[in-house]
């Protein structure tokens, strides 16, 4: 009776015999360019909440390749090879572009506008003609700095810190707002925030998630907020997925979040949709 899905080959295992051979980085190389070509991929939009105002604040594109033989592939599978061989740069550069292309497109119906967030490799950070490329790409299309905003993942500062300090506060001067991404899940966080001028934290919560010692993990969560503050420094907090975590994080002040409590990704005409009752 209830015994059919037993039967079913399941979902997360057959899942890694896909990725096992994409992994193959050979494998990736040589389909990346084709599938650029064939447009496989593409982004979603995870909203951005404010848990006071009750309101979407912005989104973040996080990109999605569909391969027509192996379905849906997550980024975490093939980003890393793609941070080997110098390949995400030409992918970042796309999705970047697809990306303003629907920014446009709002400006153009009128839409009310919110910034959509891109996410930069530490990668991307080392080729000269970045910033240039950004500010190229707005002119491009006609959009004003403050709708493209920037996330850094926090362990792109731990190695060669000068020359990623000096690109971040480039692309500062150009008007880009920069966040730094996954803050405190790499080991020089607080020692770094003294010298790198970033405009946004952002925590994640998966980080923390600590089912031994909830309470300590408050108590981390707590601090870093206190100290942002000080700072003048605002937060947002990813991972956010229950109505628990979203009050103690009303409870503490934070009030900007994203997750699936609120949202998980959606595609662009979900989100449009979202967007339309954001009033
Ligand atoms: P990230 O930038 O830290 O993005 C957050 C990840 O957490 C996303 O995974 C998102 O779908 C997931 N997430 C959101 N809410 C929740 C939640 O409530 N619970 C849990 N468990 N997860 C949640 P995704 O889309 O698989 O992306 C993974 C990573 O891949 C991103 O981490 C980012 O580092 C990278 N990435 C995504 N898109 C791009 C891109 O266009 N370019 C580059 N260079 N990297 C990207
Ligand atoms: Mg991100
Ligand atoms: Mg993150
Ligand atoms: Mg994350």
């Amino acid at each position: 009776k209830k015994s059919k899905g037993h039967y079913l080959v399941p979902y997360g295992e057959y899942d890694n015999i896909i990725y096992e051979n994409l992994m193959n980085e050979q494998l990736i190389i040589n389909n990346i360019s084709t599938s650029l070509i064939h447009k496989e991929f593409m982004f979603y939009l995870q909203p951005k909440y404010d848990l006071h105002r009750k309101k979407i604040i912005g989104a973040e594109a996080l990109i999605r390749w569909y391969h027509p033989q192996h379905g849906h592939i997550a980024p975490d599978k093939f980003i890393p090879s793609l941070e080997t061989n110098g390949f995400i740069l030409e992918l970042d550069k796309y999705i970047w572009e697809e990306v303003c292309k629907t920014l446009k497109k709002w400006l153009s119906e009128n839409k009310p506008l919110y910034p959509i967030s891109i996410n930069v490799s530490r990668i991307d950070l080392y080729d000269d003609t970045l910033v240039e490329f950004l500010q190229k790409l707005l002119e491009k299309y006609q959009l004003p700095t403050h709708l493209l905003e920037l996330e850094i993942t926090e362990s792109a500062y731990i190695n060669d810190t000068t020359q990623i300090i000096e690109i971040t506060q480039k692309l500062q001067n150009c008007g880009f707002v920069i966040i730094m991404d996954d803050f405190g899940s790499g080991f020089s966080s607080l020692n770094m925030l003294k010298d790198i001028s970033v405009d946004i934290l952002k925590m994640d919560l998966k980080f923390l998630q600590n089912k031994n010692h909830p309470h300590r993990s408050k108590i981390i969560i707590r601090s870093i907020i206190q100290m942002a503050e000080a700072l003048k420094l605002p937060v947002i907090i990813e991972g956010v997925e229950t109505q628990e975590q979203a009050d103690f994080l009303r409870s503490i002040g934070c009030i900007w979040i994203q997750g699936y409590y609120y949202s998980k990704p959606l595609s662009i005409p979900d989100y449009e949709k979202l967007l339309d009752t954001n009033i």
